[in-house]
């Protein structure tokens, strides 16, 4: 028989009691973490979000309490009435925050009952992940997923005081929205009242919030749910949230200070001291550095190795001249036998036309001069990995083949982005794999492991442990080589360089874009621009990505039209919310930090989406459904 709560009221948490509340009466209400069965004694250990108390349920002195204690299995609901005590020296848990006290029940009420879960929340999480996400109550209640959660509670609300306090507003903008082009594919509404036509939920609040300043606004920010159909990968998902920001009359500097300084808010919201002003770097040479307009900064960079060959080694070597040499350098490998390198070698992305040498030992057979030198160069020491790639002269590449080889002063090619992206690639891969050998992101899981929000200890100094970095210049348009055309690397509101203006459709390669990302730990964390604010740059942008006026009139002819009416030159950025989060949580995988995610399959195993609707459904909105056998 289950007990009514009536009107019996909690007066602590679970995990609030301390030796200072000995002697005081309590009433505690919770979920069975665990129990016991002395005989005579009965123990529980009664959770809530805070944490756990031991409850006691003496035969003596509760005789129904404890017959219903006999009764109890793990996850019931009870409420316990009872008076805290001190335990016995022997029975004291220093692991435990409440490890002092327990509580000696005077009264307990069975509040509901529960079947048997799949896994324990008592317990670390299970490997099988569609289970946990199937059962996602029970995963939740699981008190590192309660931390987790309690920390994106307490960043998200740091990020609006910060922004708030820089007199921006938050406004929400529509979900049931027009397509906005960032890049990905829409999830399309279909409308009732308007038969086959469409709404396409949003991708980010791009043109709302750039009609927002507009407006007048000034500054507008905006915790803003995004949604694209794109794979999901670890890092992403379906739907996400984003911290989206826009301000008037900005330039790349406003941008920077007011998103390092919501940055700063949220790693301290974590326990974390972020230095600020973040590093710069330019998309040229984060890709000749790092191999990467993402760079992870705690691991060494790419270096230069062409010094250390002559012309005639790399003609042996069927090196390409042109095109750079480096070596990237993963420290404290140690010795791999062939076989471990070969195991390697699917992680090199030999599309792009580049090749690598990862056996030394035969280079310095036939080259020890050079091996030597190229080891030096990269600064290894004993045990350090270290391997080359260069140019495959050979490679059918369709990037070998294609037209972007142009080089233009001090702007990097195609065939050397793709050469040194080849590395960078292979550099990140292979630096997630012998983690614990090199041990560089130890740093950073230690850093997570001591910051405690909550604690009223000082900020733990997040330096050496978060490496952000803004990447700035990047080029306007990158070739496609599959579809042989400039397409542009951003949304078609970023503004071009002022100086690069007059390029614009005689040189597209040259043109450098006003837009940033901002990148942390090899990870993108988002990215924003310098707007178009006038409406015959917006439509010779349009026009250079090979939108005609017409469609450019379909797709935008209201923001172009508004354009028209008075618009400040602005700026913004968005940075992922989520991937802030999971990266101060130290979590694996957006899906820790998110409460109901989709699974890498795209579905929603809790509540089992998507599914077929009815027909009438269907009906109502003028929709057939076309499967293909
Ligand atoms: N809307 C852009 C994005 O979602 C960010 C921005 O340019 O502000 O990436």
């Amino acid at each position: 028989m289950l007990d009514f709560l009536g009107n019996l009221e909690r007066t602590h948490y679970c995990g609030a009691l301390r030796a200072a509340n000995a002697g005081q009466e309590v009433v505690l209400m919770g979920w069975v973490n665990r129990r016991r069965d002395h005989g005579s004694l009965i123990f529980l250990d009664l959770r809530d979000r805070t944490g756990i108390s031991q409850i006691v349920l003496d035969k003596e002195l509760i005789p129904e309490g404890h017959a219903k204690g006999e009764q109890i299995r793990p996850e019931y609901v009870v409420a316990v009435v009872g008076k805290v005590r001190l335990r016995d020296a022997e029975s004291i848990n220093p692991k435990m925050d409440t490890g002092e006290i327990e509580i000696a029940a005077s009264k307990l009420l069975v509040l509901n009952d529960s079947r048997l879960a799949p896994f324990s929340p008592a317990e670390e999480a299970i490997q099988n992940e569609e289970v946990r996400l199937k059962y996602r109550y029970v995963d939740l209640r699981r008190p590192e997923m309660q931390r987790n959660f309690r920390l994106r509670h307490d960043i998200a609300l740091a990020i609006r005081e910060n922004l708030s306090k820089q007199g921006f507003l938050e406004i929400e903008t529509p979900i049931l929205n027009k397509s906005t082009p960032e890049g990905a594919r829409d999830f399309l509404v279909p409308s009732r009242v308007h038969p086959g036509e469409f709404y396409a939920l949003p991708q980010s609040p791009q043109i709302f919030k750039q009609i927002l300043m507009i407006s007048g606004f000034d500054k507008y920010f905006q915790l803003a749910r995004c949604f694209r159909d794109e794979d999901l990968r670890a890092d992403r998902q379906l739907e996400f949230t984003q911290i989206d920001l826009e301000m008037s009359f900005a330039h790349q500097e406003s941008v920077f200070a007011a998103a390092e300084q919501f940055m700063v808010a949220a790693f301290a919201a974590a326990g974390v001291a972020l230095p600020a002003p973040f590093p710069r770097i330019t998309y040229d040479e984060s890709i000749r550095q790092y191999g990467s307009d993402k760079p992870e900064l705690r691991l060494p960079g790419l270096i230069d190795v062409r010094p250390a060959f002559t012309d005639e080694n790399l003609a042996a070597l069927k090196i390409d001249p042109a095109l750079p040499v480096v070596a990237l350098r993963i420290p404290k490998v140690g010795e791999l036998s062939r076989k471990e390198r070969e195991d390697n070698h699917p992680l090199f992305d030999l599309k792009k036309g580049a090749k690598f040498i990862d056996d030394f030992k035969r280079l310095t057979k036939g080259f020890p001069e050079a091996a030597a030198k190229a080891r030096a160069l990269a600064g290894a020491a004993e045990g350090d990995f270290v391997i080359i790639v260069a140019g495959d002269p050979d490679h059918p590449s369709l990037i070998h083949s294609g037209t972007s080889d142009t080089k233009y002063p001090g702007r990097l090619s195609e065939r050397e982005i793709a050469v040194y992206t080849a590395a960078g690639n292979f550099r990140t891969e292979l630096a997630k794999k012998y983690a614990d050998k090199h041990g560089a992101f130890g740093v950073t899981e230690q850093v997570v492991r001591e910051a405690d929000p909550w604690s009223g200890a000082k900020a733990v100094d997040g330096a050496a442990a978060f490496r952000p970095i803004w990447i700035t210049d990047f080029p306007m348009f990158e070739f496609d080589p599959e579809l042989g055309k400039w397409m542009p690397a951003h949304h078609p509101f970023t503004a071009p360089h002022e100086a690069d203006m007059a390029n614009l459709l005689t040189d597209p390669a040259s043109v450098r874009a006003n837009c940033y990302d901002l990148a942390m730990n090899g990870l993108e964390l988002g990215s924003g621009s310098i707007r178009i604010h006038r409406k015959d740059v917006q439509q010779q942008i349009f026009k250079s990505l090979g939108i005609s006026d017409e469609e450019a009139h379909a797709r935008f002819g209201f923001f172009l039209d508004a354009l028209e009416y008075g618009t400040p030159p602005h700026g913004g950025i968005a940075l992922g919310l989520d991937r802030i989060v999971m990266l101060l949580a130290g979590a694996p995988s957006l899906r820790e930090v998110i409460a109901f995610p989709k699974t890498a399959k795209a579905l929603d195993v809790m509540v089992d989406a998507p599914t077929t609707v009815t027909d009438e459904q269907l009906k109502e909105l003028h929709i057939r459904v076309a499967l293909k056998s």
